[in-house]
């Protein structure tokens, strides 16, 4: 087999402060269930799904050619405490450059220990992959910035949790898997140098076209509240919770990432939490705005002494640039929010804002489900049961004639509604469902069924309406759980 990636491996020119070398360990029996041949053809990766060398490539059985692994170094605020953590159990095997330039990381998450392991085994369960492909394909497909799924290879060991699991491997794609964390880790243990390098190359990698502007700490904050701003704004479209916040697990370049407890509203509850260890709801649904500012002073807090050398004025200087966050966040959540019911951002009146205040109470207090109310408003769902009631119909009134006073006539407002309205998301019962047919009776129909139809959420194809169906008793009890 050629080579299959073009790799690099830029991150390393920072030193061996920021990473450890490391090998994957070998598994059993790798077998290729799941990958994802179109994304491989859209970073030039040469591979084959029928490739019989594959498995072991992906597995980490057999290195990569051109592959010099690392687990990355890095620290991270966990529910608001300072830890060390690092990769301890993702191995990069490097950065693949795609053939339009542009720069891949490419890890094994589940590949084996790594010397950042602490008492964990390195590995996951082929249930939790599989999950993460579902659902960072379906951020992707919602056209929201995250990680992408190369593929899922099982690994024919056992990976012992609460109870026995099947073990599987994950290949994960980002643009880099530099996080807030890893400017913690550089101001925690490393020198001012470090941390300055860190940050050029961060820049340098991320936002090569951005001017520094007062320097380059501040610069990148900048970037990266900007780059969050929107990325929250987004989840909050599509009602995506993403359930494990902590500083670690938000990316520097503002992608989505760190699939483990995440799921998707069903009926509308800004205070809703589906991790099983966020008893306190830390990071509920309405919560994601105020923890990704939260996050941010954590990044600012970390570059401070590259900022200014006198840490008042640097204190000032962060906290100026932090600052921009609540006013850009609600311009842009607003925007994204206002075209979900049909008014694009010229038209956004106090009487849109109030509209849909007044929408967002409504739902909350009827339990509405998050996606189908906006596919009602859009007119692609009858307004049957709760919709045909009277306060939703004044509602619907009061809409119609703000879009006239805007200007906006039926077919526009739909069509501004169309990319913002999935019709389908990732419902859990139905992930679960998916998971369940794969993992217990190693039948992949459903699972391959759900995929396609999250890959294309806003015009999906096929029999799919009882998958825009919530589940029938609600949510219930369910919960979601960290590192499976
Ligand atoms: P996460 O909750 O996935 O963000 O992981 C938090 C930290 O725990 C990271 O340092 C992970 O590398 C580490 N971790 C999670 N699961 C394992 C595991 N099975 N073995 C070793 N380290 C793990
Ligand atoms: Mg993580």
């Amino acid at each position: 087999m050629d080579s299959v990636f073009q790799f690099n491996h830029s991150y390393q020119s920072l030193g061996d402060a920021f990473f450890k070398k490391v090998l994957p360990t070998p598994v059993a029996a790798p077998a290729l269930l799941l990958f994802n041949q179109p994304l491989a053809i859209k970073l030039g990766i040469q591979a084959d799904e029928n490739d019989s060398l594959l498995a072991g490539i992906l597995s980490g059985n057999k290195l990569a050619e051109g592959s010099i692994s690392i687990a990355q170094a890095y620290a991270g605020h966990q529910f608001g405490y300072f830890t060390m953590l690092g990769d301890g159990r993702a191995i990069l095997l490097g950065e693949h450059i795609s053939p339009d330039g542009q720069r891949w990381d490419v890890q094994l998450k589940g590949a084996g220990p790594t010397p950042y392991s602490r008492r964990g085994d390195g590995r996951a369960t082929l249930r939790a992959m599989l999950r993460e492909y579902l659902i960072s394909e379906a951020m992707h497909g919602l056209g929201i910035s995250s990680s992408r799924s190369l593929a899922v290879v099982t690994t024919g060991d056992k990976v012992f949790r609460e109870e026995i699991q099947a073990g599987a491997v994950l290949t994960r794609i980002m643009k880099s898997h530099i996080r807030v964390g890893t400017f913690e880790y550089a101001r925690q243990y490393l020198k001012t140098e470090d941390l300055e390098s860190l940050t050029k190359y961060t820049l340098n990698r991320h936002y090569p076209a951005v001017e520094i502007q007062q320097n380059a700490a501040l610069t990148l904050l900048e970037q990266v509240l900007q780059q969050q701003a929107r990325l929250i704004a987004e989840w909050m479209r599509v009602g995506f919770i993403h359930g494990v916040m902590n500083t670690d697990n938000m990316s520097i370049a503002g992608e989505t990432f760190d699939y483990g407890p995440c799921a998707f509203l069903n009926s509308y509850d800004s205070t809703k939490a589906f991790s099983s260890i966020d008893t306190n709801g830390r990071y509920a649904f309405g919560n994601q705005p105020n923890i990704a500012h939260w996050n941010l002073s954590c990044l600012a807090n970390a570059l401070l002494p590259i900022i200014h050398s006198d840490t008042d004025t640097a204190v000032k200087m962060a906290t100026e640039v932090l600052n921009q966050f609540p006013s850009l966040y609600t311009q842009l959540y607003t925007a994204t929010m206002a075209a979900k019911i049909g008014f694009d951002e010229n038209n956004i009146s106090n009487e849109v804002i109030d509209l849909l205040k007044e929408l967002m109470q409504w739902m909350q207090k009827e339990q509405a489900d998050y996606t189908n109310t906006f596919l009602t408003i859009q007119g692609a769902l009858q307004c049957e049961g709760i919709y045909s009631g009277l306060t939703f119909t004044n509602w619907l009134e009061k809409r119609s004639s703000l879009l006239l006073a805007a200007g906006i006539n039926n077919e526009k407002a739909t069509e501004i509604m169309f990319h913002k309205n999935p019709v389908i998301i990732p419902r859990n019962h139905r992930v679960e469902e998916a998971l369940d047919a794969v993992v217990m009776h190693n039948d992949r129909a459903k699972f391959n069924q759900l995929l396609q139809w999250v890959q294309c959420p806003y015009k999906p194809v096929g029999d799919y309406s009882a998958f825009m169906e919530p589940p029938v008793n609600g949510d219930g009890f369910y919960a979601t759980y960290c590192g499976t």
